[in-house]
């Protein structure tokens, strides 16, 4: 390690409850090997269904929902949960979209300022984001993607957002990425369990048969150990109002998740992976200096 910079990893996303289920098994590993690993959260998750049980003792579903995230965030030990102060949209054609604060309808600029400034602040080698599709086409997904690529290749450049701190840049840029192949066997799969695959997750507003392709590739997958895939277990407990009904707790996505949740895996969007070149790191800070 060249500098006197702490190992430091961030994961920029858009809810409470993203740390945990795409990758609360690779936070984990590396917050327990003493990295320092933050969340910066888009939003407080205002927005999404939640039943009266669990909103017992909280004036908001944004304020339960970011104790969910608190008692996430302990569990998986990350050292610091930052919020970017936005609202959460709904799926494509939801109202909430057209909110004057609304992660998914706010200027690019705007969101990329925010996430410059924590990139500045935090200081990490490695950055991770969701895919160019957000993983399942969730506008906030998407738009926390594109103002995260942007800020990572703007943080190193003083000319840039000059207002939001001295620059920096970090080394390394991944996306999440879930393997399609478990996908694709979902999708063939629940019709013959009396699921439908274009009405899928806890509002039935998610097509997992648009999801199939594209296929994005993976050049790194970190394969959680016991006691960091228990930590991720953990922390999906605190997320219980999202585990009331539905996915991904229950049925044949679950079974699938189990299979899947040791192994985390991230394609490379920086330093850019030559095309038609194999990369397969088991270490984002691989090269890292
Ligand atoms: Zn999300």
């Amino acid at each position: 390690m060249g500098g006197d910079q702490p190992r430091t990893l961030i994961f920029v996303g858009a809810h409470p409850d993203d740390e945990t289920f795409g990758l609360g098994g690779t936070l984990a590993q590396y917050a327990m090997q003493g990295v320092k690993v933050v969340y910066a959260c888009a939003t407080r998750g205002d927005v999404g269904s939640a039943d009266p049980e669990h909103l017992e003792g909280f004036s908001s579903s944004g304020d339960m929902r970011w104790a969910e995230l608190t008692c996430a965030a302990q569990e998986l030990k990350l050292s610091d949960l930052i919020y970017l102060g936005y609202r959460d949209s709904g799926m494509p054609g939801s109202p909430d979209n057209t909110h004057p604060d609304a992660l998914a309808a706010a200027p690019l600029e705007e969101v990329t300022a925010k996430v410059v400034k924590v990139l500045r602040e935090v200081k990490p080698q490695v950055v991770i984001t969701f895919d160019p599709i957000g993983g399942y086409r969730h506008p906030d997904h998407i738009a926390i993607h594109n103002a995260t690529v942007r800020a990572f290749h703007a943080a190193g450049d003083p000319a840039q957002f000059p207002e939001c701190g001295p620059a920096y840049q970090p080394q390394k840029l991944y996306y999440s990425v879930f393997p399609r192949r478990w996908l694709k066997m979902a999708v063939r799969w629940m019709p013959l369990f009396g699921r439908d695959p274009r009405r899928f997750g806890r509002n039935h507003d998610v097509d997992l048969t648009q999801l199939v392709e594209p296929e994005f590739p993976v050049h790194a997958a970190i394969r959680a150990n016991r006691a960091a895939a228990e930590m991720r277990q953990r922390a999906v407990a605190c997320h219980r109002s999202q585990l009331a009904s539905g996915p991904p707790a229950n049925g044949l996505l679950g079974l699938i998740m189990r299979f899947s949740r040791f192994n985390d895996t991230y394609m490379r969007a920086y330093p850019p992976v030559p095309a038609n070149a194999r990369v397969s790191e088991s270490d984002l800070f691989e090269g890292v200096n």
